[in-house]
């Protein structure tokens, strides 16, 4: 039976100086309880997100999860191994939020709800369900930074890859990486022009594991098609930028690919993906395939020995 860390005990900052609120050993299983991007404060009856002074409620994480035998400048592999999502779901616009909030002039709450494999918009529109964490980090090794914000701890990514089967590594900031997990979205288009996806509850199952993969540049994910190179900055030209190099670090230093074919292979079979474009920093992620990487005879060590 895995330990359950329960929606009540949230922070709102990544943050070294956090206390923990349980601790897991290195490969145990966790289940983290999360709540919707307002804390649940939503409600269909009310048709509010939180008022004046709630923006404090905005984007809560789940713990910090305190995992035995992890110290900074440890790498750490998290394996998403199972994501689930609440039936229902919302998403609201208001003037002057997110990418189209110039000519955006009526504020609008919608409520959306499953049915089989789908979610319902406004009773018209069905999109199939593919539950994605919004927020998925450890405490950075410097100053806290707000769960608003991604950042190379983490955080708020809003990265579609990041769901269930997908394997994502991080650089430990503190003394028992302190990761937390919120923003569960029901469904989401990369972008997130609006600044949601299909906001929900949910439950996510993790386990942690050390990997002995001292230089690999971090955020990084890999699932079983694929791995990419998570890159968060000022401008989206910053961060496609960040997400290219970093890439071509892994195919050259660890996979041993000479520059100019892997330069050649990321532009031939590599995809260069928008993940955000409303946080305060923008994330971009460079995916590049794994079959690819066989032909060099290479596999990615990761998740070897899982
Ligand atoms: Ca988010
Ligand atoms: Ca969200």
């Amino acid at each position: 039976m895995a330990k359950i860390l329960s929606r009540e005990h949230v922070f709102y900052t990544f943050d070294r100086s956090t206390a923990p609120i349980d601790r897991a050993s290195l490969g145990e299983e966790v289940i983290f309880e999360t709540h919707d991007c307002y804390t649940g404060l939503l409600q269909p009856e009310k048709d509010q997100r939180p008022g004046p002074g709630g923006v404090k409620y905005i984007n809560p994480a789940t713990g910090p999860l305190f995992i035995e035998g992890t110290k900074p400048g440890d790498v750490i592999r998290v394996d998403l191994l199972e994501v689930k999502v609440a039936d229902r779901s919302f998403m609201s616009v208001r003037p002057g939020g997110g990418a189209l909030g110039d000519v955006i002039q009526n504020r609008e709450t919608v409520f959306l709800h499953r049915d089989g494999e789908d979610i319902v918009f406004k009773d018209r529109v069905r999109i199939r369900q593919r539950p994605m964490i919004g927020i998925i980090g450890v405490a950075p090794q410097g100053e806290p930074v707000s769960n608003l914000a991604p950042g190379p701890h983490g955080g708020n990514m809003d990265c579609t890859l990041i769901r269930q089967g997908a394997s994502i590594y991080f650089t430990v900031g503190a003394e028992g990486a302190l990761l937390g997990v919120g923003d569960l979205h029901a469904a989401m288009g990369d972008g997130e022009i609006v600044i949601c996806g299909a906001e929900t509850h949910g439950e996510v199952r993790l386990k942690a594991e050390k990997v002995d993969l001292p230089g690999l540049p971090t955020p990084f994910l890999e699932n079983d098609d694929v791995i990419a190179a998570i890159f968060s900055a000022k401008t989206i030209d910053e961060a496609a930028q960040g997400a290219i190099h970093r890439m071509a670090e892994v195919l050259t230093k660890m996979a041993g690919l000479p520059l100019n074919d892997a330069g050649m292979l990321m532009s031939l079979a590599g995809e260069l993906k928008i993940c955000q474009v409303v946080n305060p920093e923008m994330t971009v992620r460079f995916e590049f395939p794994k079959k690819v990487l066989a032909s060099y005879h290479y596999t990615f060590p990761g998740r070897t020995g899982r």
